[in-house]
């Protein structure tokens, strides 16, 4: 095979991970005249040299494990060799003496989108119906389905029609402290910029999320309400729904894709299912088409908060004000509080699977997931629910769960989705659309219908990094213009998950 067989991502780091896709065998030879002592699986790490019991072990030039045991060269570094490091104190967080330098402008970068009432625009055209409660989710999704057969096919520019359905809204302690994330987040799916502006509500009549708490900016809210309808019968609150409907999908119809310039998007990064490659290939490669997005005006939004806490202190570091600290200091510590609250702590994260394709901690699984924002200055905080309200790199504080994380970005106007993925899942979102990028060659051959993008030419030699970070973020603006990703072409969509903290009676 050609290219690296072992990479070494940072020249600090004393173990290096096994790149070839059929894993290194025993006497493999190492840099310095070691050889592998063992087979060592794809993804897997290897000593490059010998660590003492209490050494540190280090990748991406900083410390994921105090070594329990001497690690001899040429070792594969196994989960149990190594001790946790305790995560960085959020009262040591700090502020950079000066402010990390802007990127340099990128001119002259556009896409077709729909420009909105509100400035923001959209890359899909899509009628939204938001529900208030579960109970309607039903009589909602059936509702959806009925238009997008006996109505849509009348209105070639609308591209769909999204059942914003939902498990809250019956039972909940609607007042209690916390309610107003899953509040705020129904809300502002409402006003993601691939709905246009147009709403329509469907609500039960008894429920505890009453539709003007959701306050949506609307003289008089397009609303059906199933308890008070005059006529109740099936066909008749079906008829009211599809009516509703008919008058949004009109003023749809007429919307146009016209030239944008590239700040008009809002791409929302998130990984699922990580190996090792994730912070080589895949992420480090998002990180280079994150940066050029900045550059170019746009809104970036990395996430997953337990997979970023271990990685604090470096977040800080590129804080473009001591304002940023201080609101990556508040969040941190409410989710620091709240897995406390629940008996739990970040070492619940990684997951089997991730163990498996070989992150040892989330120590290292946080420091490849931060590689997803690149090297832009922090611009700001989104807290979970709430919109993004002005452009560059922000981190957005809510759960590493892909359907909350990819909710909770769709809420905060979300436009293009880029997933990264070492093991494969097939997820998908309504109304948006979701760039999968493979971590590793064989997945994007064996899932050839699946993923978007392979970044996994980087580990063998194939595609620099930065030839990889221009094709993504070509193919970011491509996708922009309407070009679907292969998750639209099968219809996958996963449901929308609120996150919600706050108690259920
Ligand atoms: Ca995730």
């Amino acid at each position: 095979m050609s290219g690296a067989t072992l990479i070494r991502v940072h020249p600090l780091d004393n173990v290096a991970v096994a790149a070839a896709e059929e894993g290194l065998p025993a006497g493999t030879p190492l840099e310095g005249g070691a050889a592998l002592r063992e087979f060592v699986p794809a993804g897997h790490k290897v000593a490059l040299e010998p660590i003492p019991q209490g050494g540190e072990v280090r990748r991406y030039g900083a410390v994921i494990g105090r070594a329990l045991c001497s690690i001899e060269a040429g070792a594969r570094v196994r989960e149990e060799m190594l001790e946790l490091p305790q995560p960085p104190p959020l009262d040591k967080l700090c502020a950079p003496h000066a402010p990390p330098p802007e990127l340099e402008p990128l001119e002259g970068f556009t896409f077709d989108g729909y420009r909105n009432a509100d400035g923001t625009v959209g890359t899909r055209n899509v009628l939204a119906i938001t529900t208030t409660v579960q109970c309607v989710a039903a009589v909602v999704e059936h509702a959806a389905a009925r238009i997008r057969r006996e109505l849509l096919p009348r209105y070639a520019n609308v591209d769909g029609v999204a059942a914003l359905t939902h498990a809250y809204g019956c039972g909940v302690a609607i007042d209690a402290p916390n309610s107003e994330i899953p509040i705020r987040t129904v809300r502002n799916l409402a006003l993601n910029p691939n709905f246009g502006g147009e709403l329509l509500v469907v609500s039960l009549g008894c429920e505890k999320l009453e539709p003007q708490r959701l306050e949506l900016p609307s003289a008089e809210l397009p609303l059906v309400r199933l308890q008070e309808a005059p006529d109740g019968s099936f066909e008749a609150l079906l008829g009211r729904i599809l009516e509703l409907a008919e008058q949004r999908l009109e003023r749809l119809n007429a919307r146009r894709r016209v030239p944008c310039p590239a700040s008009g998007l809002v791409v929302g990064l998130q990984c699922g299912g990580s190996d090792a490659f994730s912070g080589i290939t895949a992420n480090p490669a998002v990180g280079f088409a994150a940066d050029l997005l900045v550059r170019a005006g746009a809104t970036v939004i990395f996430s997953e908060i337990t997979e970023v806490r271990d990685a604090a202190h470096l977040l800080a570091a590129r804080a473009a004000s001591a304002d940023v600290v201080e609101d990556l200091r508040r969040e941190f510590a409410w989710y620091d509080a709240y897995l406390a609250r629940g008996g739990a702590d970040r070492s619940a994260n990684p997951t089997p699977g991730n163990r498996r394709g070989g992150l040892v901690n989330v120590v290292e699984k946080a420091l490849g997931s931060v590689a997803k924002s690149g090297r832009a200055p922090l611009a700001g905080v989104i807290a979970p629910g709430e919109r993004a309200a002005r452009h560059g790199l922000l981190f957005l504080a809510g759960p590493a769960s892909d359907f909350i994380c990819g909710t909770l970005e769709l809420a905060a106007g979300m436009n293009v989705h880029v997933f990264t993925t070492g093991l494969g899942t097939p997820y998908g979102l309504p109304a948006c659309p979701v760039i999968k990028v493979s971590t590793r060659t064989s997945l994007a051959r064996r899932w050839p219908d699946l993923i978007d993008f392979d970044a996994g030419p980087i580990a063998t030699g194939g595609m620099t990094l930065e030839e990889a970070g221009w094709a993504l973020f070509r193919l970011i603006l491509d996708t922009a213009s309407g070009r679907r990703t292969w998750t639209e072409r099968h219809g996958l969509e996963n449901s929308l998950v609120l996150f919600n903290p706050a108690p259920v009676t």
